[in-house]
């Protein structure tokens, strides 16, 4: 069986010979159709981790199940699925408390620390399955994933509708980001972003006007000179944090959702403290909000076809990160094909 295989800083391997996986009485066997290559895969590739080197990458992905475990009984072979891949403990307190994105073995997930979707078959608990409507396509439900990292920052955020919002970034999840928010009844949406392609997705997805990163005066004065009620910073720089903190309105909420950084240089650091500006990290999703994302696509108040800009064999995998992990590339979402 064929898959793709990180194996650490600028390495990935096709391998021919992976052993097809035998499952266990509470999985099922899934024949693997479309997998989206993701930002922290690129990210894992030009630094070494934090993925597990050896493991097959993919953790956005889509499939048909063709062998179901002696216990599954909700799922039948022929279903149509989605998985939600991270692997939590469901025992720990986060777990028991439908926060699995928090539990105590937090970042075990499907293609980082364990194998997979990038290889055709793969082997998951029934639990993690979600089934597909019939309307999603298999591309279209690969990115089932992304959405739901979106949707759990807006959620989280406490959103309320009528409220104005800047977005900080417009790859893939900053323009996830932007329909969630236009979804949840945003008044005004402002985006910064430097980059032209990415300006014009954001003003299609539903962005009212999209400003060069450091524009955040112009954006005050969008706004009777207050300063948005949110700021979703999806890329995670000192200098995206220091842009939130000149843009936020006093008392307003900072979502960080980009993990660029690990530390942060910040010169106005105690604008928080005397803006009263809250901030919030947040990271992953939960079991309902990959219900949630499932529903908002198959309504179509999320549109994902626009950000697939390229689809791909697994034999292109190692080129096409070689060419995502150079600043200059012009993709968002690149779909690798296993069917
Ligand atoms: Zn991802
Ligand atoms: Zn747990």
């Amino acid at each position: 069986m064929k898959g793709a295989v990180f194996e650490g800083k600028h390495k990935i391997i096709i391998k021919e010979d992976l052993i097809k996986p035998s499952i266990e009485e509470d999985e099922v066997l899934i024949k693997t159709k479309k997998v989206a290559i993701c930002g922290t895969d690129v990210g894992s590739y030009e630094t070494g981790g934090p993925y597990f080197p050896g493991i097959v990458l993919g953790h956005e992905f889509s499939g048909e199940i063709v062998e179901v475990g002696e216990k599954v009984k909700k799922l039948k072979v022929g279903t149509r699925v989605t998985v939600n891949p991270q692997i939590p403990c469901n025992e720990c307190y986060y777990c028991l408390h439908d926060q699995e994105n928090m539990c105590k073995i937090k970042n075990y997930a499907l293609g980082t620390t364990e194998n997979g979707a990038m290889r055709e078959y793969l082997n998951v608990k029934a639990e993690r399955v979600h089934v597909l409507p019939d309307d999603i396509s298999f591309e279209q439900a690969a990115l089932v994933e992304p959405i739901s990292v979106a949707l759990y920052a807006v959620k989280e955020s406490e959103f309320q509708i009528g409220q104005t919002a800047a977005v900080i970034g417009a790859g893939p999840i900053g323009l996830f980001v932007i329909q969630v928010l236009k979804a949840a009844g945003a008044a005004k949406i402002f985006v910064l972003e430097p980059v032209e392609f990415k300006q014009k997705k954001a003003l299609e997805f539903g962005a009212n006007k999209v400003f060069l990163p450091n524009a955040w005066k112009k954006i005050s004065r969008k706004t009777n000179n207050i300063g948005p009620d949110h700021v979703y910073d999806c890329v995670g720089l000192s200098s995206t944090f220091t842009n939130s903190l000149n843009l936020i309105k006093k008392g307003g909420k900072i979502t960080l959702i980009g993990m660029h950084a690990n530390s942060l240089d910040i010169s106005n650091i105690l604008s928080m403290t005397t803006n009263n500006i809250t901030v919030r990290g947040v990271y992953g999703y939960n079991q309902e909000i990959f219900k949630i994302a499932i529903n908002l696509l198959e309504q179509g108040k999320i549109l994902v076809d626009p950000l697939i800009t390229k689809n791909i064999k697994l034999e292109e995998v190692p080129d096409i990160f070689e060419k995502l992990s150079k600043p200059e590339h012009d993709e968002l979402k690149v779909i690798v094909e296993l069917d």
